[in-house]
């Protein structure tokens, strides 16, 4: 299949010429679609619910609609400004105020985003902890902010070791236990109902702090990512020209708020544009996904390689009992998409499925496939207008096309984050010559189509040939027996390293030598011989990170017997 020749499609990024959309952009006329241009002051929490909750044609329209097993609720403009001004009520009456860090650590529910929104109305900054996680994880990041405040469940507050935590003065609890009588907890549905449903709004600076966001914990200790309100700009102009909402599209982003992805555009980008946002509670499987598209009528989807892949493993027959004719685009973000998932996308779906790229610390999408853009499998696409991108040597020099080196973007851009929490020296070390590092290893094309190869330290250099393992676990997975890979250099006296691979296989398949070699033949013929593991391990799951992403380094680890590091965000 000839996949460069999918067919492009009219977008609300219309423009068919990039170049000229390019040239043309100034993130200056974006300010333009707020209020606060002409104030100067400025409130996300406004621009996302107040401001439809006041338009008379958008205020009764749902903004929410929360699915679980359990409970279906519909939550309009106007009822999230009223419930979000209860609980910032809530707040300003036990003392918590702007840049005060408030932490979430509960499941997604209607009572999470009127307490989020609350947050933001007082100016405090949002640090949104995803359920899973176990004691430790909670414990350092809670540590680690200093935050006063968390609002969580009482089944969750087992993991909390809140008389560990000096900082930690209120405990604020959704949900009934005996614990709300002592001193320091918070009953959330007895105050939220004596509260006023009208708040006097912080008005705060574009410069001012709203979220601590940790990384995902890939490569290492997770880190405190600061952002700021003025990062709304690139979460409304993304979300409208990449994931292509229009306003009577009902949208749904898979992503936990625990994840950046999950506030970026889970919270901030559909409501930006005065979207339908569907959260779907409850666990991954591909019938209760499905089922939710159909329901819903979903119509534009966000979600990560990582759920791509389970949903092409089981199969075709999986999606045929349920109508999902409304679903009408796609995007992807976590991970590199692999080529394999995209020509699955178009047989299942008859769409394309778009990679974005980018980080916690970037804020938002900088590297992207946008509708009315040709599309190449397996790159990431060109720069989003008002984002300049390249490639550049360890010095800080930019590199011609074609030569793999660090992705690097010009700083800054309205979504950049401004701090890592008390880490000035680590925020420091972004930056080089003006760039942002990204820590990831790609290159650009003459087309300046930008082609992901791995972490940098995740490149292998075997026989003198750097080798990215994303392009090596993409020709894994077209294997038809090939559930998941992943991809390491092992050292090795005489090639400097060698390629191992670790996979998993789909149904129906069983570990013999004649399938491993086939598999080896396979990669050999498609790529490369320098390319073909030399080592191939079958597991019965390859490590993630709760967020979906496969651990490299704990694959190295495990291998060379070294010690696994910070653990705290991999998937049980
Ligand atoms: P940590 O920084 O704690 O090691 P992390 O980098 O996985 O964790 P995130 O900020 O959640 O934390 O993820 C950003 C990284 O995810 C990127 O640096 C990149 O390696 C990977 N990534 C995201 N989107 C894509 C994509 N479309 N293609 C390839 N890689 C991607
Ligand atoms: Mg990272």
């Amino acid at each position: 299949m000839n996949m460069q020749r999918i067919e492009v499609k009219e977008g609300n990024f219309n423009l068919k010429d990039y170049q000229e959309a390019y040239k043309q952009f100034d993130w200056e006329d974006v300010k333009k679609e707020f209020s606060w241009s002409e104030t100067g002051k400025v409130n996300i929490a406004y621009e996302a619910v107040d401001r439809h909750a006041e338009n008379p044609d958008k205020a009764d329209q749902d903004a929410l609609i929360y699915s679980a097993p359990d409970r279906e609720e519909h939550v309009t403009f106007s009822q999230l400004k009223k419930s979000s001004n209860q609980f910032a009520n809530v707040l300003s009456s036990h003392g918590i105020e702007k840049g005060d860090r408030v932490f979430l650590f509960m499941p997604r529910s209607p009572e999470f985003y009127s307490a989020f929104f609350g947050i933001l109305k007082v100016g405090a900054i949002a640090g949104p902890l995803f359920e899973a996680f176990m004691e430790q994880a909670v414990r350092d990041r809670l540590e680690d902010s200093e935050a006063t405040m968390l609002i969580t469940t009482p089944e969750l507050l087992e993991r909390v070791p809140y008389s560990e935590l000096p900082h930690l003065k209120q405990i604020v609890l959704v949900g009934e236990d005996p614990e709300t009588n002592e001193e320091g907890f918070i009953d959330f549905h007895k105050e939220m109902n004596q509260a006023s449903e009208s708040f006097d709004m912080e008005w705060v600076d574009l410069e001012d702090g709203m979220l601590l966001h940790y990384t995902s914990g890939s490569t290492g200790k997770p880190k405190g990512v600061y952002h700021v309100h003025n990062a709304m700009l690139q979460h409304y102009q993304t979300t409208k020209w990449v994931l292509d909402v229009k306003e009577d599209d009902v949208y749904w982003c898979t992503a936990d708020p625990g994840w950046v992805t999950g506030t970026s555009y889970g919270i901030f980008g559909p409501w930006l544009n005065g979207v339908t946002n569907v959260i779907v509670g409850g666990r991954f499987s591909p019938e209760n996904w499905y089922k939710a598209i159909q329901d819903h009528g979903v119509t534009v989807w966000y979600s990560a390689p990582t759920a791509f892949r389970k949903l092409m493993s089981a199969g075709e027959e999986a999606v045929k009992p349920f109508d999902i004719s409304k679903l009408r685009h796609i995007a992807s973000v976590g991970e590199p998409l692999n080529p394999e998932v995209i020509a699955w996308g178009l047989d299942a779906f008859k769409l394309r499925i778009h990679d974005t790229w980018w980080m916690t610390e970037t804020g938002a999408q900088l590297i992207c496939n946008y509708p009315a853009m040709e599309m190449k499998p397996g790159s990431m696409g060109k720069p989003f207008p008002g984002i300049v991108a390249s490639i550049i040597d360890n010095e800080g020099n930019e590199l011609p096309p074609n030569q793999m080196g660090n992705l690097a973007i010009k700083a800054p851009w309205p979504s950049m984050m401004r701090a890592i929490w008390e880490r000035p020296e680590k925020f420091e070390s972004y930056f080089l010559n003006g760039w942002y590092i990204s820590g990831d290893s790609a290159y650009y094309d003459e087309e300046g189509y930008f082609w992901f190869q791995g972490r940098l330290d995740d490149v292998i250099n075997t026989s003198g040939e750097r080798v990215g393992p994303f392009e090596v676990e993409s020709k894994l997975i077209e294997h038809e027996a090939v559930a998941e890979a992943g991809v390491i250099g092992k050292p090795d006296p005489e090639r400097g390293e060698i390629i191992k691979a670790f996979i998993t296989l789909n149904e129906g398949y069983q570990e013999s030598d004649e399938l491993l070699e086939d598999i080896r033949q396979f990669v050999k013929k498609g790529l490369s011989a320098h390319a073909a593991p030399r080592e191939l391990e079958v597991k019965d799951k390859i490590p993630k990170t709760r967020s979906g992403k496969i651990m490299r380094r704990l694959l190295k680890s495990w291998e060379l017997g070294l010690p696994t590091g910070d653990l705290s965000t991999l998937d049980e």
